[in-house]
């Protein structure tokens, strides 16, 4: 099949939603990354999803609408779903309520749950109003790598296995949305993203955030996010974190990435604005500004797929605090990098 990459036209969104009623994919840009979109409802169009991706069968898919109106006949909808729709949505929030029957069971993988998000990029909406369909779509990248940022990254990893990619530029937030569950007692967020704990907080009198947000799952513990269970974000090499004061992550990135160079490997630093200077003379990459989290979140995930193409053997990254939006950063570096930490302050 040819791939056609379109800039967004009122003629190409009505390309793009024909192609959706008729069961194809469509690449569709948000404001957090780009999605790969299916009619919600069909469930051999959702099926090419799991297809194109390589997506584990067992990863429920999050449903775009175009309103929380187009979302009553998915699920049920809660007086605490309206307050936080009320205040985040349109945005990078997805909502997971009791779903309805008319959900196919591969979209939720089975659950009695169904996630729902109103998106706020102006394509997305355009393209949701124009087909008038639920529409189920994962990050548009191969299952385990980074979430494409731009219509180039969706071509690069879907070329072929789709006919229309919409073209929206780079999305701005740059992580996927922060995931909250209204199913159990308390509001709990299972994953991170632009809509942090705190502004939650501002709707919500309790929040939760599920533990295996900054650590691996523990064996034989049960994932409340399937989505969690699995390495992701990752690039081909071997990436580390590197914590601790920024003295100290400074000499001990340096002493990495000198050894590594010596083992005969390629190494890349991953370093802020802020102390890119402290590396003069190495292969370092800008992962964004330390005092501005949002020019992070927006460049992460590109930066990750350079190193992918690249074949970088070794990285080593500066991290920063797990608070506000540092908590999705965190979350998804950590899991891009299985986790691997160097304390620096203990390298003494
Ligand atoms: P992605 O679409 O690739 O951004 O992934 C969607 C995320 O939402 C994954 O982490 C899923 O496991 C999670 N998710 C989707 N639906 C549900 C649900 N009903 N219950 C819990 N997690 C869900
Ligand atoms: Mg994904």
């Amino acid at each position: 099949m040819e791939t056609k990459v379109l800039k967004p036209t009122p003629e190409a969104i009505r390309e793009a939603a024909a192609a959706l009623r008729f069961g194809e994919l469509v690449g569709i840009p948000t404001e957090t990354v780009y999605g790969l979109g299916a009619h919600a409802l069909d469930e051999a169009a959702v099926r090419k999803i799991f297809a194109a991706k390589g997506r584990p069968a067992d990863n429920p898919l999050i449903v775009h609408v175009a309103s929380l109106e187009d979302a009553e006949p998915l699920c049920h909808i809660s007086d605490t779903a309206r307050a936080l729709a009320a205040r985040f949505c349109p945005g990078p929030l997805t909502i997971i309520m009791p779903r309805k029957p008319v959900v196919p069971d591969v979209v939720t993988a089975n659950l009695e749950t169904v996630a729902v998000r109103i998106p706020a990029h102006p394509v997305a909406l355009a393209l949701l109003r124009e087909s008038g369909l639920p529409v189920a779509a994962p990050s548009a990248n191969t299952s385990g790598k980074p979430s494409p940022t731009t219509a180039q990254h969706v071509y690069h990893d879907m070329n072929g296995k789709l006919p229309i990619i919409l073209d929206g530029g780079e999305s701005q937030v740059g992580l996927e949305s922060t995931v909250i569950t209204l199913a159990g007692d308390i509001p709990t967020v299972l994953r991170p993203g632009g809509i942090t704990p705190e502004m939650l907080l501002e709707v919500l009198p309790e929040v939760r955030v599920a533990d295996s947000v900054l650590r691996p799952l523990q064996a034989g513990e049960k994932a409340l996010s399937p989505g969690m269970m699995y390495q992701h974000y990752a690039p081909g090499g071997l990436l580390t974190m590197v914590k601790g004061k920024a003295e100290n992550v400074q000499r001990v990135c340096k002493d990495l990435y000198r050894a590594a160079l010596a083992d005969g490997k390629t190494a890349c630093i991953l370093a802020f604005d802020e102390h890119l200077s402290a590396y003069e003379g190495m292969d370092v990459l800008s992962i964004g500004c330390l005092a501005d989290p949002e020019t992070v979140s927006h460049k992460l995930f590109a930066v990750l797929r350079e190193l992918d193409e690249a074949g970088t053997d070794l990285m080593f990254s500066e991290v920063l605090p797990a608070e506000g939006l540092g908590l999705a950063i965190m979350n998804r570096l950590s899991r891009a990098a299985g986790f691997r930490t160097i304390d620096a302050d203990q390298e003494d």
